[in-house]
């Protein structure tokens, strides 16, 4: 298939307007390049993952994004801290102990809806053709080449595009890599997700306004508790579904009331606040993709790999594989070569970092397992584990592998990542 009269041609190609594609785009367009953005939704669309880490700073940076955050209404983060079904909570933990105050130090509590929304005006400024309400509903092939992808707009008018790469940045829903068959289940990581939002409840003062909460629930269930502007609160629960639903309870509503009850600190919280939205249900499996890219494809963000929300990392995750994506595939059309063995090292830096961060979710999860058992037994510990719960994630992280692996078995890392002919 060869691009016709009624189709267009670019150089690259991106499904998906969250801030895995957005940012690809737009380190794209800043080169020059001519870039084409799908994206199904007119922003601003909702989206949950509103808690950022600090090591956002260096994507955001890199994007040329950190003015506008600075100057944005988004709630600035400076800790998180733990609490007890009892209510007892640990000393915050504050980003400026380890690292820089003016950088990496301070990070943010988003509304996803304008977070994205500015995101994708970022890359519409860096020349991006951005086109919302159109979904991709077809990878146009040569041989086991994709070429470009089908467009439908949401008049119903179809076409055509075509590009040497096309990336896919569909999210969770992972559109090229299921048709592939890449995708892979975390096989334990399986938990679901309810939320909502408060608004006029209990929050901290002053540099703790902004905190993110974790409260703990009986059997490794958790709340998060996500301070955002405007005096609203993302609060949700995430457990396993047979604790969730234990004795007939279907209704997300009445389940996530039930785990208020369980968790002290949650339910003095929100006893002040009016509960203003919907209740949000989601899966919580994580998964990956066996392949980081094939001829003519790359994956990005939650498309790429999608891990349980725990430690907050999936807009970093997201961020940082969008800017190498762009980087990589930069060198690619200026190398006139963009072959799946382009993306190797790209493969292997992502899931070096989702690794890291899994291995710590796994270990949050086992029934034996706590931070501050590790931190007792080996002080050194908390300033490895600080870091990798912060975001500093490709590093070597064995010493601390072996300390946790005292307390609780730890995953084998999953032989994925790599792009498709260099896999065979
Ligand atoms: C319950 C829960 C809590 C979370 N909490 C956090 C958190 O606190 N902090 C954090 O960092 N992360 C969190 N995450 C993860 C975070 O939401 C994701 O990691 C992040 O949104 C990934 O960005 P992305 O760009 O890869 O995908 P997305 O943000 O999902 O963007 C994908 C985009 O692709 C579009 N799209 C999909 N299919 C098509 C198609 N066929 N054609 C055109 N467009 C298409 C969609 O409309 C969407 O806009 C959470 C996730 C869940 C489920």
């Amino acid at each position: 298939m060869t691009p016709s009269n009624n189709s267009l041609a670019f150089d690259a190609i991106i499904i998906g307007g969250g801030p895995a594609g957005a940012s690809t785009a737009a380190i794209l367009g800043e080169q020059g390049h001519r870039v084409l953005l799908i994206e199904r939704e007119k922003f601003p669309r909702y989206h949950i993952g509103e808690s950022l880490i600090p090591f956002t700073f260096g994507p955001l940076e890199r994007l040329g994004l950190i003015p506008k955050m600075r100057a944005s209404c988004f709630t600035k983060k400076y800790s998180v801290s733990f609490v007890q079904p009892d209510g007892k909570r640990s000393q915050p933990f504050y980003f400026f102990n380890r690292y820089d105050r003016e950088t990496v130090a301070q990070t943010w509590q988003v509304s996803r809806a304008e977070f994205d929304h500015m995101m994708l005006d970022h890359a519409r400024e860096r020349g991006v053709d951005v086109r919302e309400e159109s979904s991709v509903h077809k990878l146009l092939m040569d041989g086991d080449k994709v070429i470009g992808v089908e467009v439908t707009e949401k008049s119903g008018r179809v076409y055509q595009a075509f590009a040497p790469i096309t990336v896919d940045a569909t999210g969770k829903e992972a559109f090229a890599s299921k048709q592939k068959g890449w995708r892979m289940n975390d096989p334990y990581l399986n938990k679901i997700a309810i939320w909502t939002y408060y608004k006029g409840s209990k929050r901290g003062e002053g540099i703790d306004e902004g905190a993110t909460t974790i409260a703990f629930v009986p059997e490794k269930g958790w709340f998060w508790h996500i301070p955002l502007h405007n005096d609203t609160v993302s609060v949700g629960i995430v457990a396993e579904g047979k604790y969730l639903t234990r004795g007939g309870v279907k209704e997300p509503r009445a389940m996530f009331e039930r785990e208020v009850e369980q968790n002290l600190w949650i339910k003095e919280h929100l006893a002040t606040g009016e509960c203003t939205q919907e209740f949000w249900v989601t899966s919580e499996y994580s998964r990956h993709s066996k392949y980081c890219a094939g001829p003519g494809l790359l994956l990005t963000g939650d498309a790429f790999a999608f891990l349980d929300p725990v430690f907050s990392s999936g807009v970093m995750l997201a961020l940082k594989s969008g800017v190498l994506a762009g980087e990589t595939i930069h060198e690619g059309l200026l190398a006139g070569d963009l072959s799946p063995a382009r993306f190797t090292a790209y493969g292997a830096t992502m899931r070096e970092g989702v690794e890291n961060m899994r291995k710590l979710v796994y270990a949050f999860y086992d029934v034996n397992f706590s931070f501050k058992d590790v931190v007792m037994r080996h002080p050194e510990a908390g300033d490895l584990i600080t870091d990798c719960l912060s975001g500093d994630l490709n590093r070597d992280y064995s010493q601390l592998w072996e300390w946790i692996r005292e307390i609780a078995p730890l995953p084998e890392t999953l032989p994925y990542g790599s792009p498709l002919q260099a896999a065979v």
